[in-house]
This record gives structure tokens, sequence and C-alpha cells, in this order.
């Protein structure tokens, strides 16, 4: 969009005599440009000495958030930084955000968002989104009716039980679905203003938080069984009815509540687990890509999973309906994927194996670790979801290097510090012939005369721009064909150059273009498959463009 264009996009239609004034409009982040608002503003809103006087630009004031950030010591205080800005200008915040993807996803998403959790009782400032709990059975739909913002069009919600590989944080877990929503705006630009973030307290095992004077969810043991169903069952219903057409992503949900909720509403409902499909999505567009090196086909891979959780499952899935789309029948499709999971190789004939297991509990003598396990099977690719440090071991590394000539290692542990293995240590013991990514990011590592770039398999460049198609398109549903149409679509983007240096992700600073392309995608799957009312747009790529949030101040007079 030219700036010309911009100028005229943010140009608001609102009457300034019906605009908060004064300190009120300073208080409001969503309207509220600072030093920004211009001499005629401050006359018109009653701002007159309540300014410094000089008027900046948003960049000029952009500088002086980055000099702040960068002085602070830990990423956790930039990360407060960060948040007090969203609370007090959205529009400067995401323009940091966006302009700095890089330096900025770390901090507002992975690892830095899961120490926020981890302290969020006592980093706790101001309330951001909405929190509904068991105290307010029977009424959730009144609750709902306070958000402000009636256009919303998203809502992450979270229960809190497995908050990235960290566990169960009870209600501290709020800072993912905050964090995800940024990623929204900032990666899919959809409009800060439709995004809604909740958190669904139903208690926490976690002692810890239980003994914490300052915790600040419901005191109690989680509900389970019953008493959980009834309640997300009153979230779901109170939701579709306030908010009508919203996209609901449920989000680090621990593995038998994901399972169970996103099988009993993805038909009805439009509603996807991220952790489940939009971790298969990016996984497998991360293979497929792997493959643009190698120059292998899909149908010739054997993947082993460390870790069959929701993400481990989630990619098979979504690398079953790969193979199956290329011909492979399904019983076959999924004997190439194998797992291992806390217990050994989950193979038929294993006790009590979770319902989610069983479709990939292959005929296979029982085998009891990881490193038998891959010899014996000789994957191509080797992924770890199991929330388990230092798990894929030097021997481990050198065996899929004895036999692949390119062997594809991704440690997807989130955050760094549970990764299976570092970039560094995959790439010195294949001597330099992993193709590495990670789930949180890794430096580029030079080895003998050569930089390689690990590839950081970031959900944010798949569940943004799924939302975005949806949302833009009116899709009643969101299908696992459209997160494989998101994988081909992101695969796609990577750029030779990419590739070269050992990348099978894009760059993160060309986020926005590849989310537009790959939302386009998933748009017109959804008119293709009549999954919308909406008439067929004659250019689905501007339709979604005309969707797409841009970080620039509005006019007020
Ligand atoms: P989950 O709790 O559903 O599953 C974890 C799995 O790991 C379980 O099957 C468990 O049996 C297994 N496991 C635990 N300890 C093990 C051990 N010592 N050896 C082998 N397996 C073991 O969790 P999840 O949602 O599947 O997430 C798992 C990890 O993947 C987390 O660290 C999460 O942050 C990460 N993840 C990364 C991405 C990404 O990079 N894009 C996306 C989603 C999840």
């Amino acid at each position: 969009m030219s700036v010309a264009e911009l100028r005229e996009k943010s140009h608001t239609d609102q009457d300034p005599a019906e605009l908060p004034r004064g300190v009120k409009i300073l208080h409001d982040p969503v309207r509220n440009k600072g030093t920004a608002f211009t001499e005629d503003e401050r006359e018109a809103l009653g701002l007159r000495g309540l300014l410094p006087a000089r008027v900046h630009s948003m960049a000029e004031q952009e500088l002086r958030v980055l000099a702040n950030i960068r002085e602070k010591e830990t990423d956790l205080e930039k990360y407060l930084y960060l948040i007090a800005l969203q609370d007090r200008n959205e529009n400067l915040y995401y323009r940091v955000i966006m302009n700095n993807i890089e330096e900025m996803m770390p901090l507002i998403y992975t690892p830095t968002v899961g120490k926020a959790c981890q302290e969020f009782q006592h980093i706790f400032r101001k309330p951001r989104g909405m929190y509904v709990s068991l105290h307010d059975k029977g009424r959730i739909k009144e609750l709902l009716q306070n958000w402000p913002h009636k256009e919303a069009r998203i809502i992450v919600v979270t229960d809190g039980e497995r908050i990235l590989g960290l566990g169960d944080l009870g209600a501290g877990g709020m800072g993912i679905p905050i964090g995800k929503l940024s990623l929204y705006t900032a990666c899919a630009g959809i409009p800060p203003t439709q995004c809604l973030p909740i958190m669904f307290d139903v208690g926490t095992n976690n002692e810890q938080l239980l003994n914490d004077p300052v915790y600040n969810g419901i005191e109690r043991r989680r509900a389970r069984g019953e008493e959980y169903d009834a309640l997300f069952d009153e979230f779901i219903n109170a939701a579709k009815e306030v908010f009508p057409g919203i996209l609901i992503q449920i989000e680090d949900f621990g593995n038998t509540n994901a399972f169970r909720l996103l099988n009993r509403y993805r038909d009805n409902t439009c509603l996807f687990d991220d952790d489940i499909q939009g971790t298969g999505g990016v996984a497998v567009a991360g293979l497929i890509a792997s493959l643009r090196i190698t120059g292998g086909r899909l149908a010739d891979q054997k993947v082993l999973f460390l870790g069959a959780g929701e993400a481990g499952i989630g990619i098979a899935d979504v690398f079953v309906a790969a193979l199956r789309e290329e011909g492979v029948p399904e019983g076959e499709a999924r004997r190439h994927c194998w797992f291992v999971d806390s217990r050994g190789l989950v193979c038929a004939g294993r006790d009590n194996l979770a319902e989610h297991k069983l479709p990939y509990a292959h005929e296979h003598d029982y085998i009891d670790n990881l490193a038998d396990a891959v010899r014996t099977l000789q994957p191509t690719a080797l992924l770890g979801l199991s929330g388990q440090p230092q798990t894929f071991t030097k021997e481990i590394v050198e065996a899929m290097a004895e036999f692949n000539e390119r062997p594809i290692i991704f440690a997807l542990s989130n955050p760094t510090s549970k990764a299976e293995c570092t970039a560094e240590q995959a790439y010195t013991w294949t001597e330099g012939r992993a193709i590495f990514a990670s789930g949180s990011p890794f430096d580029p590592v030079k080895l003998g005369g050569q930089t390689l770039v690990p590839g950081q398999g970031n959900n944010a460049y798949i569940f943004p721009a799924v939302g975005l198609g949806v949302i833009a398109s009116r899709s009643r549903v969101v299908t696992d064909e459209m997160f494989l149409a998101a994988a081909h679509s992101l695969a796609n983007q990577v750029s030779e150059v990419d590739l070269q240096l050992g990348r099978v992700y894009p760059k993160l600073s060309r986020i926005r273009q590849v989310s537009a392309k790959i939302a386009a995608d998933v748009a017109t799957m959804a008119y293709d498959k009549g999954y919308t009312d909406k008439p067929r747009p004659d250019d689905i790529f501007a339709d979604i463009h005309a969707h797409m949030y841009h970080p620039v101040y509005p006019h007020y007079v």
C-alpha cells in the first residue's frame, strides 16, 4: 500500500466532537498518539498543556522506544516495557514490533513470554483481555458482553495447563493468548480491536502457585470431567452468540483436553488448535522446504518423532494428509510416521496407549529408548516435540548423519532451554550436513568457513495467516486441509537464498507478505469448498490486503 493510500485509510470518519478529550484520549490505547498529536488535534481535543510542546513524528517516537528497550538489561524487562507501551499506545507498539520483527518476536513470544507466564502474578500491572472462571458459571454471555470491542473476530483462549514446554502455569498462562494475538496483528495485520485474549480459569494443579499469596487465578485444583466440559460448552456458545462468526483458537491446553475439545467442536464451530494443527502446518512446511534442498520426495521420508503429544501427532496428521494428496493410501501414509514417547517406542501391543497415539502404534518390536529406535528405524527426519532438553545426544545425531547424506533434524521444543539439541550441536555433530530447524530462535553458526542459518519453525508463519484467510473469507470452519494448503504456500515462499543458507523458512522480516499469500490461498479454499456464503471477490489477494491493519495514526482533525 502506498503512503498516500495509507494516509487516506488512516483518516477517521469520527466526528472530533464525539472523541474522548484531554487525559481520556491520552489514556485510550487505541486512539492515543502521545507526543504525535498535531497542533490542530491538541487544540480540538483539549490537549493543550497536557503534552510537552514538541510534536514528534511516529518515526521519532519509534526511535525513543527502541532506545529504551535496548538499554534494558533483561528480556523480561524489555517484555514489560513493550506491554506497557501496548497499554498506552497500540499503534506505536505495532509499528515497533512490525518494523523490528526479528528483534521483537522473541520478546513478545517464545522464549520471553514463557518467563513472563512463570512470573505473571508478580509482574501483573494491568488486566488485558478477559478472564472466564468457574465462578462465572451460568453468566458467561453476560460477562463477554462487557468486552468494549464488539467487532472482535478472533479469540485465543487457554486454560493454562500446558504452557509451552513449561507445564501447568494456571492463570499465568494468560501471557500466551496476549502474545499470540499480538502476532495475529503484527504478522497478518488483523486489527488489534478484532483480537480478544481469554483466560479460561478452571484452577491449577501447580502447588507453588496455589501457595503463592499473589497468584491471581482461582484457588483450587483443576476441574475435570463434566464440570470442565459444561463450562467450556457454555463459553463456546456464549462467544458465538456475543461475537457472531468469531474464530476461536484453543491454545496450550493439556493434551487430553486439547484433542477432545478439538474433535468435539471442529465441525460445528469455527475453531482450531494451534498446538496441533498450526504446528502441523509449520513443521510440514519445513519438511517440504527441506526436500527442496535434498531433492527427495515426501513419500520417501520416514519421520521419527520424540514426543507423541499435541505437537507431534498434529504434525504427523498434516504429514499424512500431504502423503494422501500424493496418492499414498492413509494406512500406508501413517507408517511413514513413528513415535517415541516417555515410555519408549509407540507400537502395537503397548499397554494403555492414549487414543491419539493409536493410529501410529505400528506392528514392531518394542524399543525402550530413542538411540536404539533411531538405529533400528533409520528415519530420514528426526523431530523433537518432547519438551525434554538435550535428548538428541551426540550419538543420536551422529547416527542420523551415518545413514542420511542430509539428515533432517528439527528440535522444536520451546522455549530455547527445552530444545532437544542446539543448532551448533546439530551442525557440528553432522559436519554441517544437518538441515536444522528449531522452535525458538538460534543464532547462525559458523562452521568450517561456512555460515549456517537455522530456520525457526515458528507457528507464527501459519496461524495468523490462516486466521486472516478465514476471517476475510468469513469461512464457517477451519479445516486440516487449510493447514496443508498453508504448509505448501509457506514452503513455496522460501527463497533459493534462504535454502542455500540452510534456512527452511522465509526470513521473518518478510512475514507480512508471506502471510498475505498464505491467507489468500486459505481463503481460496474456503470459496472453492463452499465453506462461506460470502460472494467470491474478483481479486482474493486484494481482498485480503484490504483486511490488513497498518500501524499508522488516524488524523482526528
Ligand atoms: P504434550 O504435553 O502434548 O506432549 C509431550 C509429549 O512428549 C508426550 O507424548 C510425552 O509422552 C512426551 N515426552 C515427555 N517426556 C519425554 C521423554 N523423556 N522422552 C520422550 N518423550 C517424552 O506437549 P506438546 O504440545 O506436544 O508440546 C511438546 C513440545 O513441543 C513443547 O516443548 C512445545 O513448546 C513444543 N512445540 C513447538 C512448536 C514449534 O516449534 N512450532 C509448536 C508446538 C509445540
